[in-house]
């Protein structure tokens, strides 16, 4: 078996299209930049996603609770976290070819005008003075604009959390260290170059957790989740050379971060943030405290001690996680000299588990002994059955978008009640009694994975 290709976005894109992962949206009206809209495998593989993230930052510990806030919070909220006047990127406009660029990443950005080179290069270029942009997409609540009725939607769920922290703290009677995990659904940003497929687009479905600790156990809680997260990627087959940890620099924290991390994948655009990992001190709840005139703080109510505790922040969004996996388990091989393109998911992370195949399509008994294979474990799991075609080309599109495994019913199950399982990954086939095929699967998904993808 040998490899033929490496990663490239546009394979991704192209994969993920025609097996209907991701859909370039409003496309009959010509799409509309950075919007995509995601078709069955890819809500499935969203759904995952989350699933996997919310066990093991919930279901699986003892301290985090989940929360859902709204979309819309008050504007005042923006104004207190620092986003009205501070999230803003330094925007350029060329007034020749009328593109728009982030001042800070001209370095990756390509000129309008051809031979393309980088803005302000080509002769012709224009460049404006780097304005600041606000990334907050601005809407009206009520049906008459007028002063007071300009909201935002949120562009990070965070600040839900914080505003929520004394019901949360009171009600759940948490004591520090407890966290709030936010799997609420999306966030918008008024990105100035979006792009890169999913890498970056102007909504995107946020998961971030606020760890609140008490303040001179932070950056033990920092470090710590920095390296759970980063197990977390490993847990779930993500390559280590492919993923890595990079500190900020004092210059480039963020105004309310005393230390940042960032989990950085190695996507065929270079190494780039997947997701962000920091010690936001205590900034979030004083400002609250601060401009909405209620105390954030942690009382303990035996001994009166308060205290307003720091923060510890994992913030991802799906798409970012999405993409990393999409590309982490793309693989394009030659087996007994036939190409086939295979997704290699972890189970837990696939859209779809296992196949259900009968051999021969019109064999009247293979597709009944195939179908109530099918209705017995679609009570459990979420398994394709498929009588569409040639085996091989049925396996292939299962390969496609990454199911583990295939069963499949054939001359021999008619007599003896076996049935195949074909593996992903090695190919290998080995028979199994139909009646413990349920079993099996169950058994199967809970195993770990590793990628069998060079790395
Ligand atoms: P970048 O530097 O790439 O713009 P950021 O530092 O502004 O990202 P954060 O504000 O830390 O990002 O957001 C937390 C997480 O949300 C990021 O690590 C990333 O996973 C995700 N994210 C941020 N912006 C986008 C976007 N435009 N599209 C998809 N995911 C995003």
């Amino acid at each position: 078996m040998a490899t033929t290709d490496p990663v490239t976005m546009d394979k991704i894109v192209s994969l993920s299209r025609r097996r209907g992962f991701v859909f370039p949206s409003s496309e009959i009206y010509g799409g509309l930049g950075s919007g995509y809209d995601y078709g069955h495998y890819g809500v499935l593989l969203k759904n995952n996603i989350r699933a996997r993230w919310t066990e093991a930052m919930v279901q699986e510990r003892d301290d985090i609770l989940l929360l859902d806030t709204a979309i819309i919070l008050h504007p005042r909220v923006w104004e207190a976290s620092g986003h009205v006047a501070g999230f803003t990127d330094p925007l350029i406009d060329c007034r020749t070819c009328k593109l728009r660029f982030r001042a800070d990443q001209l370095d990756q950005a390509q000129c309008g005008k051809r031979p393309s080179k980088r803005p302000g290069e080509h002769t012709e270029c224009d460049l404006t003075e780097p304005r600041q942009f606000n990334l907050m997409f601005e809407t009206t609540v009520g049906p008459v604009q007028e002063t007071g009725s300009k909201v935002f939607l949120r562009p990070e769920t965070a600040q839900g959390i914080f505003i929520n922290f004394k019901n949360v703290a009171q009600l759940a009677r948490r004591k520090p260290p407890f966290g709030i995990a936010n799997v609420g659904g999306k966030s918008f940003r008024n990105e100035i170059t979006p792009g890169n497929f999913l890498f970056r687009m102007r909504e995107f479905e946020q998961m971030e957790m606020e760890f609140f600790v008490p303040p001179a156990e932070a950056e033990e809680w920092y470090r710590y989740w920095v390296e759970e997260r980063v197990a977390w990627y490993r847990r779930y087959g993500l390559r280590e050379s492919h993923l890595r940890v990079r500190e900020h620099e004092p210059e480039e924290l963020s105004h309310y971060s005393s230390a940042t991390s960032d989990l950085e994948y190695l996507y065929p655009i270079g190494w780039s943030e997947l997701e962000g990992v920091a010690n936001r001190g205590d900034y979030d709840l004083r400002a609250h405290t601060e401009v909405s005139g209620t105390k954030l703080e942690w009382v303990d109510a035996g001994t009166g001690e308060r205290y307003t505790p720091y923060v510890i922040e994992p913030a991802v969004s799906i798409e970012r996680i999405f993409l990393a996996f999409l590309i982490d388990g793309y693989e394009e091989e030659t087996v007994a000299e036939r190409p086939r393109t295979v997704l290699r998911l972890h189970p837990q992370i696939a859209p779809v588990k296992a196949a259900v195949l009968p051999l021969i399509a019109k064999d009247e008994a293979m597709v009944t002994r195939s179908r109530s294979l099918y209705e017995e474990l679609r009570l459990q799991f979420m398994v394709e059955y498929d009588d569409g075609g040639a085996i091989g080309r049925r396996y292939r599109r299962q390969d496609e978008i990454g199911t583990p495994w295939a069963f499949t019913i054939d001359e021999q199950t008619l007599d003896d009640d076996t049935v195949t399982v074909r593996d992903r990954d090695s190919l290998a086939q080995e028979r199994l009694p139909i009646g413990g095929v349920s079993a099996w699967l169950r058994d199967a998904l809970r195993q770990p994975w590793s990628t069998p993808k060079a790395a």
